[in-house]
């Protein structure tokens, strides 16, 4: 009983169930400390404390304290083994992170398997086994994944709830090649590009994460920003290493974090030059933002209606690229 509680604690941080609850915090000094307003009693001041480090909390307004279960004997108003049983069944889901990498791993098997997106990957230019492999470029076929997870154990609610599986109850994921976007070593979301008629982009319905493959990337000086998978993917084959991807001309707060990590960045920004002048106007744009925060931007002018990926295909060379670079002009 007692080792059942502490796995409890531990599986389901006090902080966690609190933000969970929409608690809204700040930290107390550089401690592991939390302070907000009490969930037990009616106050405007926050008077509220929770020791992260402890999993304890303790209101200097109302006088109680303790650990997660008697929070919640005192706000539902339960028994200790009704407060377990409530807990119990809070406790997230085993391993959504596991899932994905199952559902990559899948995909990854998928790949070789079907003629079909090994010849879209060659029209794309993508031939280098090795940068697949590291990619760990997968293909989803549709029809086949809900089978294989419900067989690997993992219950549809989950499937239904990552996405994986959509409303009516087929693999969402059909003739998609499939990009893993991994951040901290571990699978965030997952991006499909479509082999045939439907729509071309598909992330599952979760934040798209840090910039793709930053861990690797950020040692590298400078930086090379593209829109798309396949652009990064190209650029990795013909030896620039150094490129990430944002998915998409618009970053999200946490990856233009990660391009500013110092002062001393610079970055080659190559999104596509489309008729419409979007990708140029996004470039000006965030490069009009690095130069903000002090970061030093290039714009790198591909020729007219091209992008990396497309560039490549048109017989462009690794030499022919470093130009480009070269005649990148700072902002
Ligand atoms: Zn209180």
């Amino acid at each position: 009983m007692h080792q059942d509680l502490e796995q409890l604690k531990q599986r389901l941080p006090l902080l966690d169930y609190l933000r969970r609850s929409n608690w809204t915090a700040r930290r107390v000094g550089t401690a592991a400390e939390f302070v907000g307003l009490c969930p037990l009693h009616r106050e405007t001041q926050p008077s509220f404390y929770v020791n992260a480090h402890k999993n304890l909390f303790y209101c200097h307004g109302c006088g109680r304290g303790g650990d997660l279960i008697r929070l919640v004997e005192l706000s539902h108003g339960l028994s200790f083994r009704q407060s377990l049983a409530y807990l119990q069944q809070q406790i997230p889901a085993p391993g959504r992170g596991p899932l994905l990498e199952e559902t990559a791993a899948f995909y990854q098997l998928q790949l070789h398997r079907h003629p079909e997106a090994i010849h879209y990957l060659q029209q794309r230019g993508l031939r280098d086994p090795a940068i697949l492999e590291e990619l760990g470029l997968g293909y989803a076929p549709g029809g086949n994944l809900r089978r294989h997870l419900a067989g690997q154990g993992y219950p549809l609610d989950l499937l239904l709830e990552t996405g994986l599986i959509n409303p009516q109850g087929r693999d969402t994921f059909c003739r998609r090649v499939i990009f893993p976007c991994r951040q901290h070593g571990h699978i965030v979301n997952l991006y499909g590009r479509s082999i045939g008629a439907a729509f071309p982009h598909r992330l599952l319905p979760r934040s798209k994460g840090g910039l793709f493959a930053w861990e690797s990337v950020r040692r590298f000086h400078p930086v090379i920003l593209v829109e798309g998978l396949f652009d990064l993917a190209v650029l990795w084959q013909a030896g620039f290493r150094n490129t990430t991807c944002a998915l998409g001309t618009h970053l999200t707060p946490e990856q233009f974090q990660q391009l500013t990590d110092r002062p001393d960045r610079s970055i080659y920004i190559v999104f596509d030059r489309d008729e419409n002048h979007a990708g140029q106007q996004a470039s000006q744009q965030l490069a009009q933002q690095l130069a903000g925060v002090g970061v030093g931007a290039h714009l790198v002018p591909l020729p007219p209606g091209h992008d990396p990926n497309s560039y490549f295909l048109a017989g462009a060379t690794a030499a022919d690229f470093t130009r480009c670079l070269q005649q990148a002009h700072p902002l």
